[in-house]
């Protein structure tokens, strides 16, 4: 159904109810129980999404089974499968514009931040499809004796639960390796944003994804998601999200000994040494935690500045942050939206009046000026951070950004190390050796050096700590959504 979105016509098909997607079918809740996805910017429901039960997960995973037990997917070459991702992909990339449309619409995110999900979301399919055709698997040679080789086999039926930010280039991480590896899946998408994943289905049957291998089920964490984890036909779950959901799940989990992918919290810091190039340091810091709406699980959201540039930075990255153009996600000059949903803003607004009472105010420090309605937050700066305040220690998820001095290289790093989590860091110094060893000795997964946050597929994606659990990346993607089967034949 075409419509206004806000006073303006948009050329997207909106659907006029969110359905599961189970064999093939778009279907109902089978108690025909729903529940209201919100408009970011007004607040007012737009649309009913189907709510999950058990009951329709024991269809998706059903059908799933089916597919994976009696259909061609699992069997087919890892060349016949690459073909189908590599069309999946063509497809996604060709909807950019309609992909970033709705996406910021249901998401809040800025649109010109949307766009280029799709192309993220294609590469993610490109690259695995291309890795299952180069995989060259292990044989080890005992000369005279002994021949060992290694089969990789697809587990099953994989269920991937992913999250509400940027969830269509998220829910492609998942679907890319997962597929390409020739498991079926269940999908279950965040539910304050389904309006993106309701794509997939259409996608993947126009470029000939076999019926049941793609299965989706919306609904509520507590009951869709719980499900799936709970499933016993369900051996391996793939998990974005927050580090508590994580910790519930491991043990909902545990009765089953399924596999388990975890790509949890973050509260990563970005280090700024005062022989950076300040310039450079401050734009990135800058766009790390104030891009996506702050909501991105490698923000920057912890900033440690050397002393002797602290002064300097502090008055320099405020009055950047009071730049920040804050607005209507569809707006092309917006640079901050509206936050994804009316709790999570309340969220969000309840640490910045932590912060108030924790730190020195520098920018921003709650609704922007002009913007009554709506789940919109200035982008907000505090300095003088004491490394025990909950706005140093606990996940926030919007634009909200601590900044904490540090005299020596060692404070840097006990600051930085500081927190249960350990997801990114990011290091400004112009000392080369510096920047390595001290990469080395700081917890996180993921460390840029003078650089914003740009990924390379091939390299481990994941965090230590209550950051995560596993690395996902290159071949550890296809280590995880595969059984490595050795075999030995005596001469
Ligand atoms: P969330 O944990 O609330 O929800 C994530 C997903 O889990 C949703 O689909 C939800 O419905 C489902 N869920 C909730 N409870 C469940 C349960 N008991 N059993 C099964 N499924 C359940 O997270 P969120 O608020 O949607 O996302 C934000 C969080 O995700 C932040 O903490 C962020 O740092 C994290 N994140 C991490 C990464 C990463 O790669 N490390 C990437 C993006 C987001």
């Amino acid at each position: 159904m075409a419509r206004e979105v806000r006073g303006d016509p948009v050329n997207v098909e909106f659907p006029d109810r969110i359905r599961h997607y189970i064999d093939g079918q778009f279907v109902d809740s089978a108690d025909g129980s729903t529940f209201d996805v919100l408009d970011p910017v007004t607040n007012e429901t737009y649309v009913q999404a189907s709510a999950g039960k058990k009951a329709d997960v024991d269809l998706a995973v059903a059908a799933a089974r089916r597919a994976f037990t009696d259909g061609p997917w699992p069997a087919l070459l890892p060349r016949e499968r690459s073909r189908v991702l590599h069309r999946i992909a063509d497809i996604v990339e060709s909807r950019n514009a309609q992909l970033a449309e709705l996406e910021s619409f249901d998401s809040g995110l800025p649109i010109s931040q949307a766009l280029g999900q799709a192309r993220r979301a294609a590469e993610n399919f490109r690259f695995f499809a291309d890795l299952v055709v180069a995989q060259a698997d292990d044989a080890y040679k005992v000369p005279g004796h002994q021949v060992n080789y290694v089969n990789r086999k697809p587990i099953g039926v994989a269920g991937l639960i992913t999250p509400w930010n940027t969830p269509f280039m998220l829910e492609s991480w998942k679907l890319g390796p997962a597929l390409a590896t020739g498991n079926t899946v269940v999908l279950k998408p965040a539910e304050f944003t389904p309006l993106s994943a309701s794509l997939w289905a259409g996608i993947f049957e126009e470029a000939g994804l076999p019926r049941g291998v793609f299965n989706l089920v919306n609904g509520i964490g507590e009951e869709a998601g719980d499900a799936l984890v709970k499933h016993p036909d369900v051996p391996l779950i793939s998990f974005t999200g927050e580090s508590r959901t994580g910790e519930i799940i491991f043990a909902n989990a545990a009765p089953h000994l399924k596999g388990l992918s975890m790509e949890l919290g973050g509260k990563s810091p970005a280090v700024v040494f005062a022989d950076a190039d300040l310039d450079a340091a401050i734009d990135a810091t800058i766009f790390g935690v104030f891009s996506l709406n702050g909501e991105r699980c490698t923000a920057g959201s912890r900033i440690l500045v050397q002393r002797p540039v602290y002064d300097e930075f502090v008055e320099r990255y405020a009055a950047q942050a009071k730049r920040v153009v804050v607005g209507d996600p569809k707006d092309p000059a917006t640079e901050v939206g509206a936050l994804v949903h009316p709790e999570h803003h309340a969220k969000v607004m309840s640490y910045i009046e932590i912060g108030k009472t924790e730190a020195r105010l520098v920018a921003g420090g709650g609704r922007p000026a002009g913007l009554p309605d709506g789940n919109y937050v200035a982008p907000t700066v505090f300095a003088d951070v004491k490394p025990d305040a909950r706005i140093f220690q606990e996940e926030i998820f919007g634009p909200v950004v601590a900044i904490t001095p540090f005299d020596t290289e060692r404070e840097a790093l006990e600051l930085a190390n500081n927190t249960k989590y350990g997801l990114a860091a990011y290091v400004w110094t112009n000392d080369l050796k510096r920047a390595h060893t001290f990469a080395q000795s700081i917890q996180a997964g993921m460390v840029w050096l003078n650089s914003n946050n740009v990924r390379d597929l091939r390299t481990p994606f994941g965090g230590v700590k209550a950051s995560g659990l596993g690395h996902e990346g290159g071949y550890r993607s296809i280590d995880f959504y595969t059984d490595q089967q050795a075999v030995h034949i005596t001469l």
